[in-house]
């Protein structure tokens, strides 16, 4: 495939970038301020900036490049803007939260926890440099749980992206819990992302949940 990825000198990008090359693809970098053209590209990745990511979105989409975002930060508003230029385009936009496999099984097994134990709260931990809190995966997180799930943000310098839904009962507490050491650990869930896109239907599709 010919990817264009926004966002390639990011800490996510830079280690994208080369195990989309590895995977055989062509790669069209883009930092910040430079030009580029979605046209001729198959499809496009944006790992930017909250602040970036609906206008870069929006531009591919328009060209009739099929996008996937990982980018966080993005409101019902953004998404839904996204469903209607998909689908007016006829091309995919897939959103996810979190492109880390093993997180996407901890929001499954705390939803299932929380049919038997719905008493739950969520802790989430990331970087200093992370812009947006609560943190996509744990507003996804409390979404597939019964009530109003606290959630309680921390961001200090050593962590990458690290959360814990608590379940509390009588007498008992299940901790389910995910660490990513390293924006590897999202590599595997763009190149999944990115093997279904063509395959996807025209709109907006959310959540690597329903690549699984
Ligand atoms: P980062 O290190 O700050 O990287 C973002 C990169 O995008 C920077 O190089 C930045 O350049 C560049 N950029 C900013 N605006 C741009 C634009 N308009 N066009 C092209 N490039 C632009 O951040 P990161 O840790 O890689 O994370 C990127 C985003 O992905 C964040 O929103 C983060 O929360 C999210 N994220 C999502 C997942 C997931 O699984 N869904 C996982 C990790 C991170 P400058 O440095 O010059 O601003």
């Amino acid at each position: 495939m010919r990817i264009l990825l926004l966002g390639a000198g990011g800490k996510v990008g830079s280690a994208l970038g080369p195990r989309l090359l590895e995977a055989g693809n062509d790669v069209t970098p883009v930092e910040r301020g430079a030009e580029w053209d979605p046209a001729g590209h198959d499809a496009a990745v944006d790992f930017t900036r909250p602040d970036a990511v609906r206008g870069n979105v929006e531009r591919c989409l328009g060209a009739g490049v099929p996008c996937v975002a990982g980018t966080t930060g993005l409101g019902p508003a953004d998404l839904a803007a996204f469903d209607a230029l998909a689908r007016e385009r006829g091309v995919a936009c897939f959103v996810a939260p979190n492109f880390a496999l093993g997180a996407v099984l901890m929001m499954r097994f705390a939803a299932e926890a929380a049919r038997h134990l719905p008493r739950a709260e969520i802790v989430e931990l990331h970087h200093e440099a992370k812009l947006d809190a609560p943190s996509g995966t744990a507003r996804a997180t409390a979404q597939a749980l019964p009530g109003n799930v606290p959630i309680h943000s921390v961001r200090l310098p050593g962590l990458v992206a690290h959360q814990e839904v608590l379940l509390g009962g009588e007498g008992q507490l299940l901790t389910i819990r995910h660490d990513t050491f390293s924006r590897e650990a999202f590599v595997p869930g763009v190149l999944l992302a990115l093997e279904r896109l063509p395959s996807l239907p025209a709109g907006l599709t959310v959540g690597l949940e329903s690549l699984m």
